[in-house]
């Protein structure tokens, strides 16, 4: 076992029934290709350990040390709308948890550790692109003060898996969360009709995410109420940052508010609501513009699986919910409009002005990322900057008027816009040609570099102007993939 890792195992103990026991692969060659080491600090975890022979067998997979009880988690959940009674972890496990320093508990996770119980057609697998990529973009998301999984660390297994375009390298990605507990787990259990279950799981999730509302009259209603308002904000700084998840399936949302499953998602580079990059999101449910509406969608999917925990008469605990769910759109509409307001430095949320200026936005080709970058120099009266974003500047000038007319104190303004409104994004083309180079040509630096510039995306650093800069007018269209 290696020194320094002593697992905790509450969800294997206290939720027997919801998992299979289950091991990592063994791994021909497994190497380290990256870790996190200011993360693995923060949880306690010794950098030097995680990179020697036993630290890479854990990270991987490979060999786990006794304290683990490893598993597969069961879940179901709505891909796409429809249900799928059955899902679970078909090609991770959970390899305990861990206590930090405060004593807070953090999954660690494998992606990519080999076929499970709940495999069904999929070899188990995960490869070295989407494992950096989900690598970059969770960290990115971290840097950018977005609730999210983490990123421990990027193995490779010393085999190669079959994809798309032919053999790529086996990869491991090991991941930190508050839970891994999903919609999709609370409705595993309400498909089956088993309450007692449910009641144990709500029990769970409550001492781990809301502990305050353990032995509370009401705990499911209230319960249901904190993931609403957590998912809602996390809905709405997504929304700020230009970001598409992509996959907003119920198994791919958390009951703790933090953004899981960096599959097909990627950023918006220029502003168009009906953005969707996902290959199999052929009807566009999951486009950038329809993210609020989805999670609405989602957590009364929620509603439906805690009916039974929620009052004893059906009727009583449906209409009781359905105050919550309806109640939710309330709380996407103002944490959107207290996230715009932020990005554009104003001192009270002003509805009619941030609607403007989406409908400005509307069909002109404008760099989301860049325009908020643009905004200081407006401020300071030199509006060329954001004029030039557009492909048609009619009506942009009398925007900024009002706009500057609503702010104070443009310095402290400025301040606070430069705080949360990013320089470097992981833009698309930039991903790309990390993840090629990583990939096929065995160079991390173009990965390292951009890593880098997104893990600081707020201070500008000299001669890195690429990174900042739009995508290119002849940049192809990016398709992202899910189940890589
Ligand atoms: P996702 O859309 O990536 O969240 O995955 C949905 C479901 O498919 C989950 O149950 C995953 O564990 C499973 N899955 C995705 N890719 C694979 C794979 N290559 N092998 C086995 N299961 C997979
Ligand atoms: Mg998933």
């Amino acid at each position: 076992m290696p020194p320094g890792v002593d697992f905790d195992n509450s969800y294997a103990q206290e939720l027997q029934g919801f998992y299979v026991p289950w091991q990592g692969q063994h791994w021909p060659d497994p190497q380290l290709v990256i870790l996190n080491a200011p993360l693995a600090r923060t949880l306690g975890l010794d950098p030097a350990m995680l990179s020697g022979t036993a630290g890479i067998a854990l990270l991987s997979g490979h060999a786990l040390p006794d304290s683990a009880r490893p598993l597969a988690q069961a879940y179901a959940g709505h891909q796409f709308g429809g249900f799928s009674p059955q899902l679970g972890d078909g090609r991770a496990i959970l390899v305990g948890e861990m206590l930090d320093p405060d004593g807070r508990r953090w999954d660690l996770h494998l992606k990519g550790s080999g076929r499970t119980p709940f495999a069904r057609g999929g070899d188990g697998r995960a490869v070295l692109g989407p494992v950096l990529r989900e690598y970059l973009i969770s960290e990115a998301m971290a840097a950018l003060g977005v609730p999210t999984t983490r990123a421990l660390a990027a193995c490779t297994t010393g085999d190669r898996v079959l994809r798309q375009n032919g053999l790529e390298p086996g990869a491991v990605l090991a991941r930190i969360a508050s839970s891994h507990l999903r919609v999709g787990t609370f409705q595993f259990f309400a498909a089956r009709g088993e309450v007692d279950r449910l009641r144990l799981l709500l029990d769970y999730a409550l001492a781990r995410h809301d502990p305050d509302l353990v032995g509370t009259p009401d705990a499911a209603l209230a319960f249901l109420d904190r993931v609403a308002r957590r998912q809602a904000h996390l809905v709405a700084q997504w929304m700020g940052l230009g970001f598409i998840h992509g996959v907003m399936n119920t198994d791919n949302t958390t009951l703790s508010g933090e953004t899981i499953d960096y599959g097909p998602c990627a950023f918006m580079d220029r502003y168009d609501p009906a953005t969707v990059f996902s290959s199999i999101d052929r009807t566009g449910r999951y486009a950038y513009g329809n993210q609020p509406a989805i999670i609405q969608w989602n957590l009364a999917r929620l509603a439906e699986a805690l009916l039974p925990l929620i009052d004893r008469s059906e009727t009583r605990a449906i209409e009781r919910a359905t105050e919550v769910v309806e109640a939710m759109a309330g709380a996407c509409r103002s944490a959107w409009l207290e996230v715009f307001t932020r990005k554009l430095g104003l001192p009270a949320p002003d509805a009619a002005l941030i609607e403007a200026l989406h409908d400005l936005w509307q069909g002109r080709g404008v760099d989301f990322t860049g325009f908020f970058r643009a905004l200081p120099a407006a401020l300071r009266g030199d509006e060329a900057g954001v004029l030039a974003l557009f492909s048609d500047p009619a009506g942009v000038a009398g925007w900024l008027a009002r706009w500057r007319a609503q702010i104070p104190d443009p310095a402290r303004a400025t301040a606070q816009m430069e705080t949360v409104n990013p320089l470097y994004i992981p833009r698309n083309h930039l991903v790309e040609e990390a993840l090629h180079a990583a990939s096929f040509e065995g160079d991390l630096s173009l990965f390292e570099t951009l890593l880098a510039r997104v893990q600081a995306p707020f201070t500008s650093v000299a001669g890195m102007e690429r990174y900042a800069a739009p995508a290119p007018e002849d940049a192809p269209e990016i398709v992202t993939f899910c189940g890589t």
